[in-house]
């Protein structure tokens, strides 16, 4: 990509026999990526991966072709609260004949399951290596860079949306903003899963007196695709520091 803006080139430090990328505010500033929530200061990190989780590998499910296949990968990962439900893989049945079926592996973990031959974090890890082959073979079909770079842009927005503009400087938040009718707002976005109310949340923030560009922008991104774990709505739901 010529077009490509000038950022420094990620480093990288040796560790044992691996080489481990150098996870900085200099990497962080020009390639934003999910190891950013390990930085974060409080203690939602936690609460942050399991959101990442499903809401990433719900997104790579999508690009199984078996629809059945597709459908049940999906469901186990569609709780944000939990990442991965592995209830779903008692539910499938895995026998039945799939035609032109790319879902084969995801089926063989299920079965496993079932047959209580691979514990639940075998399961999750099952199905993260086998949307991580199935991104491989796309990749190699397609012999050009385009499933990489989906991937890296989809990992680059949810760590966005979830960490914030910058783990290393956390935003402050004056608990003044804090009203009843912000909280209000932010609560009823997180029960529904609908974040169409951003906008108004911004309002009632600056009507507190709120003057933060990154909050108030934010919150009124159109293209920003917020769920719970928004690091806005996290810092109007924050219990108040002691
Ligand atoms: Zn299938
Ligand atoms: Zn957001």
């Amino acid at each position: 990509m010529s077009d490509a803006p000038e950022l420094p080139p990620p480093r990288y430090e040796q560790v044992g026999n691996w080489q481990h990328l150098i996870c900085d505010e200099q990497e962080w500033l020009a390639r934003p990526a999910s190891w950013g929530i390990s930085k974060l200061p409080d203690t939602q990190g936690a609460n942050k991966q399991t959101i990442f989780n499903a809401h990433y590998f719900g997104w790579k499910a999508g690009f199984i072709a078996c629809a059945e296949c597709r459908a049940q990968v999906r469901r186990a990962f569609a709780d944000d609260t939990i990442g991965f439900d592995e209830t779903v893989l008692d539910a499938w049945n895995v026998e039945a004949p799939h035609p032109e079926c790319d879902g084969r592996p995801f089926r063989r973990t299920a079965r496993n399951w079932q047959r209580g031959l691979v514990t639940q974090p075998e399961a999750f890890n099952g199905f993260v290596r086998e949307l991580h082959e199935l991104f491989e073979d796309l990749s190699r079909a397609e012999k050009t860079t385009r499933i990489h770079h989906l991937r890296k842009a989809k990992d680059r927005e949810l760590a966005l949306e979830l960490v914030g503009p910058n783990p290393f400087r956390p935003i402050t938040f004056d608990p003044a903003w804090r009203t009843d009718t912000a909280v209000a707002i932010a609560r009823q976005m997180y029960e529904s899963r609908k974040f169409g109310a951003m906008p108004i949340l911004a309002d009632a923030l600056q009507d507190a007196g709120c003057d933060s560009e990154p909050i108030l922008n934010h919150c009124r991104d159109p293209h920003a695709a917020h769920v719970r774990g928004c690091w806005v709505c996290d810092l109007v739901l924050a219990a108040e520091p002691e």
